[in-house]
C-alpha cells in the first residue's frame, strides 16, 4: 500500500463535484481511472430509468476462477453543499474549508478500493474475482442500487463500505422500512352554520392515530406518523388530510404487520365515521440481517483481527445500499470506515482510518482467498 497515493487519490476525488443527481463528472473520472489501471469498468444503462447524472459503475477485477468472488459497494454521490470542495490536511485529518461537506461519505470508500487494487496487483496476491458496484443516488433513496441488475454479480456475499464507526465496525443488521401514504376523505361543511352535515377528515385521522400502536413496538420494530397536513380555515369542516408515516423492523413480517395495522386502523375508523381512507404502503428497502456465523461476517471478523483492530458488530436504525443488495439475496454487511460528522460542513476523514479501511479491504480479499473456492 502506498499511503501518499491513497491520500492523493482521495483528495482528487473529493474535488470533483458529485452531489446526488449530478454524478456525471465523477462517473467519467472513475471510468477513466479504472481504464488507466487496465481494469474492466462499465457504466450500466440505468441513467435513463433513474434520471440521475450517470448510471452505476460496475468494476470487475478478474481473479482465479476457482476462488470465491467477493463484492464491494460504495456510492459516488454526496449530499449538499458538495460543490467546489477544497480539502486540506490538518492534524492527520482531511477536512474541507468549512463551506462544504468533505465527501468522505463515500469517496473514502472508493479511494480505499482503488488503492486496494493497486496493492493486490503490486504484491501479486492471488485472489478470486473482486466485483465493485459504485452507485449513484444513494443519498436520495438508494436510487442507483435499486436500479442495478444484481444478476451481473457472481459474488454471493460482500460488503458495503459506508458506515460511521472506526474501521472494525461491522453493521450486521439494519431494518426494512415502509413508507405509508394516507389520504383521508371526509365531507366539507360550514363549521358554524351546519357542522352536522360535515365529516371532518382531521377528526378521522386524529381518532385513528389515537387507536394506533406507534413509536417503539418491540425490540426490533418502530413506527411513526411523520407528516400530517390539511385543512383551510377555522370555519370549514375539512374534507381532506394527507399523512406520511413509516414502519421499520429487523424482521420483514413484523414490518408488514405493523404497516397493515396502521392501514387498517385508518380504513376502519374512516368507515365508522362516514369517510374513507386511501392508504398505500411502499417497501423502501429490505432488511439487512447477516448471521454471526455467516461467511460474510466471519470473513470480516477474521480480517479485522488480522489488521490489528477489534471487531465491533452493531445494528443500525436505517437503510443503505447494503440493504438493497441484501434484499436481492446477496449476503451483505456494512463496514465502518471512520469518517466523522458526515452530512455536515464539519465532515472530516482521519488519515489513519483511510489507511486502515484500505488494509481491511485487502485483508478481506486475502482471507477469502485462503479458503476453498466456491464459485
Ligand atoms: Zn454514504
Amino acid at each position: 500500500m502506498n499511503k501518499d497515493r491513497l491520500v492523493n487519490q482521495f483528495m482528487d476525488m473529493v474535488q470533483i463535484d458529485s452531489e446526488t443527481g449530478h454524478e456525471r463528472e465523477m462517473a467519467d473520472y472513475l471510468l477513466e481511472t479504472f481504464k488507466n489501471m487496465n481494469i474492466e469498468a462499465t457504466e450500466d444503462d440505468t441513467k435513463e430509468e433513474t434520471g440521475y447524472g450517470a448510471g452505476n459503475i460496475f468494476v470487475r477485477l478478474k481473479g482465479d476462477a476457482d476462488k470465491t468472488p467477493v463484492y464491494f459497494t460504495v456510492h459516488m454521490d454526496t449530499v449538499a453543499p458538495g460543490k467546489n470542495v477544497k480539502p486540506s490536511i490538518q492534524n492527520d485529518y482531511i477536512i474541507s474549508d468549512g463551506s462544504t461537506i468533505l465527501g468522505a461519505d463515500d469517496k473514502a470508500g472508493i479511494a480505499a478500493l482503488i488503492e486496494a487494487i493497486h496493492t493486490l496487483k503490486e504484491s501479486n496476491t492471488a485472489h478470486g474475482d473482486v466485483e465493485i458496484v459504485i452507485t449513484v443516488g444513494e443519498e436520495s433513496g438508494l436510487v442507483g442500487a435499486k436500479a442495478f441488475d444484481t444478476n451481473q454479480l457472481k459474488s454471493r456475499f460482500g460488503y458495503a463500505i459506508d458506515s460511521t464507526g472506526k474501521v472494525g465496525t461491522v453493521v450486521t443488521t439494519a431494518p426494512t422500512q415502509s413508507r405509508i401514504e394516507v389520504d383521508i376523505h371526509g365531507k366539507k361543511a360550514h363549521a358554524g352554520v351546519a357542522p352536522e352535515t360535515g365529516i371532518s377528515a382531521i377528526n378521522i385521522a386524529a381518532r385513528a392515530i389515537s387507536q394506533m400502536k406507534l413509536g417503539r413496538i418491540d425490540s426490533e420494530t418502530t413506527a411513526n406518523i411523520g407528516r400530517f397536513e390539511g385543512g383551510t380555515a377555522t370555519n370549514v369542516v375539512t374534507d381532506h388530510v394527507h399523512l406520511l408515516a413509516e414502519a421499520r423492523s429487523l424482521t420483514a413480517n413484523k414490518m408488514e404487520a405493523q404497516s397493515n395495522h396502521m392501514k387498517e386502523t385508518f380504513e376502519n375508523v374512516a368507515r365508522e365515521m362516514g369517510g374513507s381512507a386511501d392508504v398505500s404502503i411502499e417497501v423502501m428497502y429490505a432488511a439487512l440481517n447477516a448471521a454471526d456465523d455467516s461467511e460474510v461476517v466471519r470473513t470480516a471478523v477474521e480480517a479485522i483481527e488480522n489488521i490489528g483492530r477489534t471487531p465491533d458488530l452493531i445494528s443500525l436504525g436505517g437503510g443503505s445500499d447494503g440493504n438493497v443488495f441484501a434484499g436481492a439475496g446477496i449476503d451483505t454487511a456494512i463496514l465502518g470506515l471512520g469518517y466523522e460528522n458526515i452530512h455536515t460542513t464539519e465532515e472530516k476523514m482521519p488519515i489513519e482510518e483511510l489507511v486502515k479501511i484500505t488494509e481491511l479491504v485487502v485483508e478481506i480479499i486475502r482471507v477469502q482467498n485462503d479458503k476453498e473456492g466456491g464459485a
